[in-house]
């Protein structure tokens, strides 16, 4: 059971002998209360080489001692024999042999009646569980006594790791009473770890939880050691494999201790408060898994003294470690101290209780069990709190995130709506300016035009200038050519106007020149007929899409005009007449409208030399 495995730990540098004691012949009736404990009276012997009855009974009685604790002692293969006698003054009793070691490798029990063999029972872990006499975890064998018989027991054990001998005689009426309480207690006691071991395991996976992974880890391979070892995992897990039951305890209790080691870490927060002992906590676990998955090809023997230090060691490193992080003031380190240590202090008990150092009155496995269960179910405690410390500094922070991503948001909120209203003042600011700007540049765009048209006035008559009879001259030309349309040109020269001006003075000939500016415009009907001062007396006028014929009567009406106008000077009557000499064509080229110019040039020297006061109209025949 439970305890062979962990008093072990003590028997490695505790071993408390019993005084020898010689063969008694053991006699029981119906009185005897059971289990009785035989180990009183088993006689062992650790013979060389006897693989049979005959061997073993040739042996000398001196070769014989009585059994101690320092024949089991140690942890490689063993090979003994064990011998004991039984006789009974009642009548026939039924009574079953029970040995309580379900890791015994095999078992030879030969069975004899007043000195002749009538029966021979092997058994072990290493034969299928369906081979055992009897189906039961433990070894038992049931066996008849009849009055005043000897029965004599050899027993050869063989196995490796740890060979204890719990041997017990039982009556049949009190191992089924028994078998069935000890069924229940065991059941409640795996119940319970497994319950908190997939429990843990459903939160992990629901957390996303390290700490609940390794916790559920630690309690689920812990169930199944503490199943291996009571047997009932190789009767019900793996009844066919038992193979498997010989390095199952081997490689489960450096993957408990491993766990152990993770969850140790996890709960201690060594990642934040001791880097030192994290990373000692961390190679623990390394080194321990790599012990585990060596030992199914190392020795038995060896490889469970080897683990069994190992975690006796770690054991011990994680209890200091828990005590230096609880003085530190770490809560859950105290807590977890309180945990480890009543695991420690049960494993201790039963130790004790095994080795009969101390006496209770309790099983010796019961202690480690309880010390265990209640490890497991303080831990998970622990971790419940931490889960739950864990959790309010979460939303803690998480709090304090939401608040300041409000306040960014609100302060963001703030710089646009700054942002919003200084935009909005600039864009009036601009709008205005825009305004303002528009106004100044119309109307300097209307003093421009004002300007530009001042500049192609003449100031003495009003009419158009010189400049602008040479632009439209051009533009003209141009929609002549293009429209091939005529376009006559008039070249008017006042006649005599030198007298005028010599007789009455130059403000005569100027008043004269506005008047006759005057009925130039006044018998002009065409909005597009242009006239301009051309120099001097002269004026030129632009008749666009007319004629020969039409410009001479136009020539001629002016001059009529003229020639009718009654025009006055400081009470004298001054008469007025005018020259006019007109060419017409449809622009050809370039330069035709200069030529046009000339020839009315031309035309109004002819009409000059005719006799003044008269219309002339090119004729290049005539020139
Ligand atoms: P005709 O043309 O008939 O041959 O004789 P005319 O006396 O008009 O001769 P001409 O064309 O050579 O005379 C031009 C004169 O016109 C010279 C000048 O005294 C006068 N004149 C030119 N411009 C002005 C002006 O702006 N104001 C005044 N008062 N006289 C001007
Ligand atoms: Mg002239
Ligand atoms: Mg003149």
């Amino acid at each position: 059971m439970l305890r062979n495995c962990f008093s072990l730990i003590f028997l490695l540098w505790l071993w408390i002998g019993s005084s020898p004691a010689s063969a008694i012949l053991l006699s029981i009736d119906e009185s005897t209360t059971t289990p009785l404990n035989l180990t009183p009276w088993l006689m062992v012997a650790h013979p060389v080489s006897a693989n049979n009855l005959a061997d073993i009974q040739a042996l000398p009685k001196n070769n014989w001692h009585s059994f101690t604790n320092a024949d089991i002692q140690k942890l490689s293969g063993h090979d003994f024999w064990l011998n004991f006698s039984l006789t009974s003054p009642d009548k026939i009793i039924s009574h079953i042999l029970a040995l309580d070691n379900p890791l015994l490798d095999k078992i030879t029990i030969y069975h004899l009646v007043d000195n002749s063999l009538i029966n021979t029972t092997i058994m072990g872990d290493v034969f299928p569980y369906s081979e055992r006499p009897f189906l039961s975890n433990i070894f038992l064998y049931p066996f008849k006594i009849t009055m005043d018989e000897t029965h004599t027991f050899y027993l050869h054990i063989q196995t490796e790791g740890n060979a204890a001998v719990p041997l017990n005689l039982w009556s049949s009426n009190d191992l089924a009473k028994i078998a069935e309480s000890t069924a229940v207690e065991h059941g409640f006691q795996l119940g319970i770890l497994a319950a908190i071991g997939v429990f843990s395991l459903f939160i992990a996976f629901a957390s996303g939880s390290f700490s609940y992974s390794y916790y559920s880890g630690y309690v689920l391979s812990m169930t199944l050691l503490v199943a291996t070892i009571n047997g009932f995992a190789f009767r019900y897990l793996w009844p066919d494999w038992p193979v498997l039951q010989q390095i199952m305890v081997p490689f489960l209790l450096p993957v408990v201790m491993a766990f152990a080691l993770m969850f140790t870490e996890k709960i201690l927060q060594l990642k934040y408060l001791n880097r030192r002992m994290l990373v000692i906590c961390r190679y623990s676990a390394v080194y321990i898994l790599c012990v585990g998955l060596a030992s199914p090809f190392m020795h038995y023997g060896n490889a469970l003294y080897i683990e069994i230090i190992s975690v006796a060691v770690l054991s011990l490193v994680l209890m200091i470690f828990a005590i230096i992080q609880a003085i530190n003031g770490h809560k859950l380190a105290r807590m977890y101290t309180i945990g480890w240590m009543s695991m420690l202090t049960g494993t201790c008990i039963s130790s004790l209780l095994y080795l009969n150092v101390i006496e209770l009155n309790v099983k010796p496995q019961t202690p480690v069990m309880l010390g265990l269960t209640f490890e497991i179910i303080f831990m998970s405690l622990v971790l419940a709190i931490r889960y739950n410390d864990e959790r309010k500094s979460k939303i803690r922070i998480q709090q304090e995130a939401l608040k300041q991503a409000q306040k960014i948001r609100s302060a963001r909120e703030e710089a646009l709506k700054a942002e919003a209203e200084s935009n909005e003042k600039l864009e009036k600011m601009v709008q205005e300016r825009t305004l303002e700007l528009e106004i100044t540049l119309r109307e300097l765009h209307d003093v421009n035009q004002k300007l530009t048209e001042q500049s192609t006035i003449d100031s003495l008559t009003g009419v158009k200038n010189r400049s602008a009879f040479d632009k439209r001259l051009i533009a003209e030309s141009r929609i002549s050519r293009r429209q091939e349309t005529p376009i006559a040109l008039l070249m008017l020269d006042i006649d005599r106007f030198k007298s005028i001006n010599d007789q009455h003075g130059h403000l005569a000939g100027d008043q004269a020149l506005r008047t006759i500016a005057q009925t130039l415009q006044q018998n002009l009907k065409r909005p597009t007929d242009f006239i301009s001062r051309f120099g001097g007396e002269e004026f030129a006028i632009i008749l666009p899409n007319t004629a020969a014929e039409g410009a001479i009567q136009v020539a001629e009406s002016i001059r009529e005009a003229i020639a009718a106008i009654r025009f006055e000077w400081e009470g004298k009557l001054i008469p007025l007449s005018i020259s006019i000499g007109v060419s017409v064509d449809i622009i050809t080229h370039e330069q035709h409208g200069t030529e046009l110019l000339e020839q009315a040039d031309k035309a109004l020297y002819q009409a000059k030399n005719g006799g003044r006061n008269q219309v002339r109209l090119y004729s290049p025949a005539s020139n």
